[in-house]
């Protein structure tokens, strides 16, 4: 293996490997034409390390690897994949501040929410374990009383799992724990901004025991090409792919010439609905949790906030001084709270989003300029208020540390504005009452709803979008039986 490592990293990560190539059957190894790739601190612009660049024929390894491991790995008891699994949280709990300085080094993020990444990633690990030998099939009489129906779970088959940079670590393990939970072989392509996090995850499932070709890790910087190549083998049967709605879009097309069974975790645009009738203290602790969570690039981030008349200046005021506070720098100086955005693209695109917004008649009350040129792409916290409907930022995920605030006065203006969107991820919703929030979460178009809370990702719970944000679910059993298909045997005995 080898390991082309910038020397600032190189003393920290001395108890985690790290590996910098491609893992196919077992063996890390580079790409066929020897190309590598640099990953890139955003706080700096500094290359932290190289990984291999995958061609078209190392994605054809791959499927051979998955498929000569497929039957061995689906053959295996339950209770020692199970076991298998539970050794990997274990792994990942005792590197975990080795792995959250790796996130944080790659990704941006302050350490605490890559240290909060780590333990989310490796319940995972946990859940899954826990859940697989807890999986029966069910046997049942037909109405007509005429025979028995058999149902049972087997896995589905080689898997694809596509992840994107935002959290390099969870959105591995959350679709590499049931895939192999559920008896799969899988082929991984982590994004290209943040491959290092899901190299080091691959080498700790070798560290537990995981066979050969089980799991193969492919990074590249021609992800067209190489996916097409994995999609297309006739021996694939699945995708799972997390990252934007436009390449989940182009993806489903490819999917669709091999009917693969699809889960895609997309985008969103979640609205923040704060309600008179609300803890404003609470309202706005939640909303610090679920604007600043990663800067502000997630997926489940509040893009948009809604706040009734009557409290809106006192949430601004509040949520204006919470922003206001908080510190801006490299996500591996312990003091931050905000680290730089992915890279200066990512900048520049915000910045793009706040100006029209300027444009068209909002108002700045904090932040709403990108800082001077200087190392690292920073963006500053910023609240916006007065922002017209036809803002772009609305309509569009910000995917930065940029609170726009919307005035409302009554619930159906509220719902008819929440709904405006071709998203369906997560809203959040804050009100003291309970049965109204029920209520009102049954007329939300969107898979999840944080009631009273800022935060909704949780390992035990199902994980997705309505609309554009996708298909399927990942976390809980629901997560699990993504990667299994069912098989109904009609039976007289
Ligand atoms: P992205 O550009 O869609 O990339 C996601 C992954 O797809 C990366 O690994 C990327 O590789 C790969 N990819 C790009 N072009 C491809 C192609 N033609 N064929 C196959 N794979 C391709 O998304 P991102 O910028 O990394 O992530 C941000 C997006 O992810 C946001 O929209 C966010 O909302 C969404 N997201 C959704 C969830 C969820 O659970 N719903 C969670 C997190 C993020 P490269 O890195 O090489 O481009």
């Amino acid at each position: 293996m080898s390991l082309r490592m910038h020397e600032s990293v190189r003393p920290v990560l001395d108890r985690l490997d790290v590996p910098t190539d491609l893992l196919v059957a077992g063996a890390w190894r580079g790409g066929h034409d020897g190309g590598r790739i640099d990953v890139r601190d955003p706080a700096t612009g500094e290359v932290l390390a190289s990984v291999a660049d995958a061609g078209v024929p190392d994605a054809q390894d791959a499927v051979d690897a998955a498929a000569a491991a497929a039957a061995g790995w689906a053959a295996t008891a339950p209770r020692a994949r199970a076991e298998l699994l539970l050794r990997v949280h274990t792994l990942m709990h005792e590197r975990s501040e080795e792995l959250a300085l790796l996130i944080s080094l790659e990704n941006g993020k302050s350490l605490a929410d890559a240290r909060s990444e780590v333990a989310y990633a490796a319940e995972f690990f946990r859940w899954y374990g826990e859940e697989v030998v807890r999986l029966r099939g069910q046997v049942g009489l037909s109405p007509g009383g005429g025979n028995r129906l058999v149902v049972t779970h087997r896995p589905v088959g080689i898997s694809v799992l596509i992840t994107p940079w935002n959290f390099p670590a969870a959105m591995a393990t959350r679709k590499i724990a049931p895939a192999l939970a559920a008896g799969c072989t899988a082929i991984l392509k982590p994004a290209t901004e943040t491959p290092l996090t899901a190299l080091a995850v691959a080498a700790l499932l070798q560290e537990a025991g995981l066979p050969d070709g089980v799991l193969n890790v492919l990074t590249t910087r021609r992800p067209g090409p190489v996916i097409e190549a994995v999609l297309t083998d006739p021996r694939t049967r699945m995708l799972s792919f997390t990252g934007s709605t436009e390449i989940g879009r182009r993806l489903l097309r490819t999917a669709a010439d091999q009917v693969l069974k699809c889960g895609m975790e997309l985008g969103g645009n979640a609205p923040f609905v704060v309600l008179a009738d609300a803890d404003v203290d609470a309202a706005v602790e939640g909303a610090m949790v679920a604007k600043m969570r990663n800067g502000g690039q997630a997926c489940t981030a509040a893009n948009r906030f809604f706040v009734q008349a009557p409290v809106h200046d006192t949430f601004v005021e509040g949520l204006v001084a919470r922003m206001a506070d908080v510190r801006v720098g490299p996500g591996s100086d312990e003091r931050t709270q905000c680290g730089p955005l992915i890279n200066d693209d990512a900048v520049r695109k915000v910045d793009e989003l706040v100006q029209d917004a300027l444009a068209r008649g909002a108002r700045a009350v904090l932040g709403g300029a990108r800082p001077e040129d200087g190392p690292g792409s920073y963006y500053p916290p910023t609240v916006l208020v007065d922002v017209p409907a036809d803002a772009r930022l609305l309509h569009e995920e910000i995917f930065g540390p940029v609170a726009p605030v919307v005035r409302f006065e009554r619930e159906e203006e509220m719902l008819t504005m929440v709904n405006d969107t071709e998203y369906g991820l997560v809203s959040y919703l804050y009100t003291g009452e309970l049965g109204r929030g029920l209520r009102l979460a049954e007329s939300i178009d969107s898979g999840m709803v944080g009631l009273n809370r800022g935060l909704v990702s949780d390992p035990a719970a199902p994980f997705g979008g309505t609309k554009q944000s996708g298909l399927g679910r990942e976390g809980s059993t629901e997560g699990l039986l993504e990667f299994m298909e069912t098989q109904y045997v009609a039976t007289s005995w």
